[in-house]
């Protein structure tokens, strides 16, 4: 089955077409984070047209790329949620429509299930059962994942998310959005001790996040070197050490903790903070010490891509699951617990 996967839910329209015997076939995204760097973060409105403007362009690419006709497509998946209202209608619409035109079923996706699959695009895929630490802009949750759609939620930020904390950081460091792999560059020439960061939430038990008080923790500290007169490049730079590795310890601590909790041997990173080189590094550290196997996808499918939409929607496409017919969805609050494996759907 020939899927094209559909993904426009914030601020990179992404297709790709899978191919369930195959494989990736075609891939292609289009960033507009440059257009929203001059705003300090997404503006919605501008997103959604951004994505009328790419998108069919980007459907033609991956069409020619894969050598194939519009018509030899079998079915067509696109993010139905969580993301932005308008910016989804864009990939929603236009599956739809195109779906309707040729005939073939089509299917809106979970956004995260997509990020939570896409190491399944690697070249030695996780098998279940596995716990996943998803890291992305928007969420930091750790799942209990048995199969497709069976997902227990064990854990999750109770404000804001890993990635969000990294662009805010970014911010009061006078980088440019989307931070993440800003500040890590500039941590990377940081010293490691100079300043300890907090490890929200890790003195207690439970598998909950925290990351609004590391932020705050940042400003203070940056606020106290600028009075002080000694913020100069190298005081950011150790000040974005600090803020990374107590961001990746926390979220170390807490995978391992999971590990544990569920007796599972498989962790598997995904969202684009798992792209963060540092705690990769960490992870495979801590899983090899427990005998496990960490898993994550290559840098592009790390943050949002076609490719995770095409792969999520191809698997449930496959076991028969459609929208009802006309029934387009852009779901913006969408919890992933709530989904169901497509057997029992
Ligand atoms: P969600 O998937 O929750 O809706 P999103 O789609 O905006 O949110 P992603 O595209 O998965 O999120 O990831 C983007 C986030 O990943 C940004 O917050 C960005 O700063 C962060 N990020 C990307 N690369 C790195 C990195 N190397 N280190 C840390 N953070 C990173
Ligand atoms: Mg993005
Ligand atoms: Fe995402």
């Amino acid at each position: 089955m020939r899927v094209l996967g559909i993904e426009t839910s914030c601020d990179e329209t992404g297709v790709a077409i899978y191919d369930t015997e195959r494989g990736l076939l075609a891939d292609a995204l289009y960033s507009q984070v440059a257009m929203h760097a001059e705003y300090g973060g997404v503006v919605p409105e501008l997103a959604s047209r951004d994505h009328t403007r790419r998108l069919l362009p980007l459907i033609q690419q991956v069409l020619e790329e894969a050598g194939m006709q519009r018509s030899e497509l079998d079915a067509i998946a696109y993010t139905a949620g969580p993301g932005l209202v308008g910016a989804l209608m864009v990939g929603a619409s236009t599956a739809h429509g195109m779906a309707r035109a040729l005939g073939i079923p089509v299917l809106g996706v979970h956004h995260m299930e997509g990020h939570l699959l896409a190491p399944m695009l690697e070249e030695s895929p996780p098998a279940f059962p596995f716990v996943a630490l998803l890291v992305s802009g928007g969420h930091t949750q750790l799942v209990e994942v048995h199969g497709l759609g069976l997902y227990r939620l064990l854990g999750e930020s109770v404000d804001d998310a890993a990635g969000e904390a990294f662009d805010k950081t970014a911010k009061m460091l006078g980088l440019s959005y989307p931070g993440g792999p800003q500040v890590a560059r500039l941590a990377e020439t940081g010293n490691p001790g100079r300043f300890r960061f907090p490890r929200p939430m890790t003195d207690r038990p439970g598998l909950d996040f925290s990351f609004s008080g590391l932020k705050t923790h940042t400003l203070t500290t940056l606020r106290q070197l600028e009075q002080a007169g000694e913020l100069d490049d190298q005081a950011r730079a150790d000040v974005a050490r600090a803020f990374e590795e107590a961001v990746v310890d926390t979220l170390t601590i807490k995978c391992r903790r999971a590990l544990d909790d569920t007796g599972l041997k498989r962790l598997v990173m995904a969202g684009g903070v798992s792209a963060n080189q540092r705690l990769r590094e960490r992870l495979a550290t801590e899983v090899a010490k427990r005998n496990a196997q960490v898993f994550y996808p290559r840098g592009r499918f790390c943050t949002d891509n076609g490719a995770m939409i095409a792969l999520a929607g191809a698997l449930r496409l496959q076991a028969g699951e459609r929208d009802e017919t006309g029934q387009m969805k852009a779901v913006p609050r969408w919890p992933m617990d709530t989904l169901t494996s497509p057997a029992s759907a």
